[in-house]
């Protein structure tokens, strides 16, 4: 079988210990298939992003034994392809004209990822005095074809999300100019030929609208994995922001034996970087084949 498979960071800053249990699952997945292991730099939202970052990451993941295969990809030279494909979606896409405040304020719903659903109000041409801001996917309305999408998740079961209802018509073209992250993460898949996507729950509720691109664009959908995201005490999702993320990479062994353990992985008590993956990637075969 063709296994590829990827680990796309975001350069906001250097690798942590919640961005290390992402990496590590999709790089044991990968080499559990004898498959590839791309590593794409995903800084499309250059404000965002940084050069160094993206290079410190680089070095922990070689540090801590993650190997990629072939040329690491970045998307903030590949936007000729976000365009094409944007102009191929064109029959769908409408410019909006709405602020994030004036979204809030419509409270129509909240979104699973917190933020509100789009109620619709530049879909049928942008209202009087309304200048073009962000360009928005128009989604199918609830009871139409297509209006539920559904996929198996290798780890979660089976996942549904209406979109009309969970999420609205999305951005693909921000007001700042970039292209969205769901757009470029359909492109990008699906021309690094991407078979296997295994990475953070946190983004589980964006693969419906990844797959209703991908149908769009006449795209292959890969397999999705969606493995448990590293939270503190109060279940909020460790970033940089709640602290106590930053990995101490001065013992990768100890970082990656506590990454194993929190993906449930019996790994004994190996004596170096290499041996342990040799014993993770026979753990991950145990329980993920
Ligand atoms: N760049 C995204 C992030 O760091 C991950 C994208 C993905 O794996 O699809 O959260």
């Amino acid at each position: 079988m063709t296994y590829i498979g990827r680990f796309a960071p975001s350069p906001t800053g250097p690798l942590h210990r919640g961005s290390l249990v992402a990496a590590m699952a999709s790089f044991l997945d990968a080499r559990a298939h004898h498959g590839h292991w791309l590593v794409r730099i995903e800084d499309i939202d250059e404000p965002r992003c940084s050069p160094a970052a993206a290079e410190d990451i680089l070095a922990t993941l070689a540090a801590f034994g993650m190997h990629w295969d072939g040329e690491v990809v970045w998307q903030s030279r590949r936007k000729p392809l976000y365009a094409a494909a944007f102009a191929r979606l064109a029959p769908w896409v409408y410019p909006c004209g709405c602020t994030r405040r004036e979204i809030a304020d419509s409270r129509i719903g909240i979104a699973a990822d917190g933020a509100a659903v789009y109620p619709g109000t530049c879909r049928h041409g942008l209202a009087a005095g309304k200048a073009a801001r962000a360009f928005r996917l128009r989604v199918p309305d609830a009871g139409a074809a297509m209006d539920v999408i559904t996929f198996e998740d290798r780890w979660m079961g089976t996942v549904s999300q209406q979109l009309a209802t969970e999420v609205g018509d999305f951005v693909l073209k921000r007001a700042d100019g970039f292209w969205a992250y769901q757009l470029a993460v359909v492109v990008d898949d699906a021309d690094q030929g991407v078979t296997h996507v295994v990475r953070g729950a946190d983004l589980l509720d964006s693969t419906p609208r990844q797959i209703y691109l991908q149908r769009l664009l006449g795209l292959p959908t890969p397999l999705y994995m969606h493995v448990p995201v590293l939270t503190n005490a109060a279940g909020e999702k460790l970033s940089k922001q709640t602290g106590a993320m930053a990995l101490d990479v001065k013992v990768p062994l100890a970082e990656l034996m506590a990454a194993a353990r929190f993906l449930g992985l019996e790994v004994g008590a190996p004596q170096s970087v290499a041996l342990f993956w040799q014993q993770a990637v026979a753990a991950w075969k145990v329980r993920h084949r």
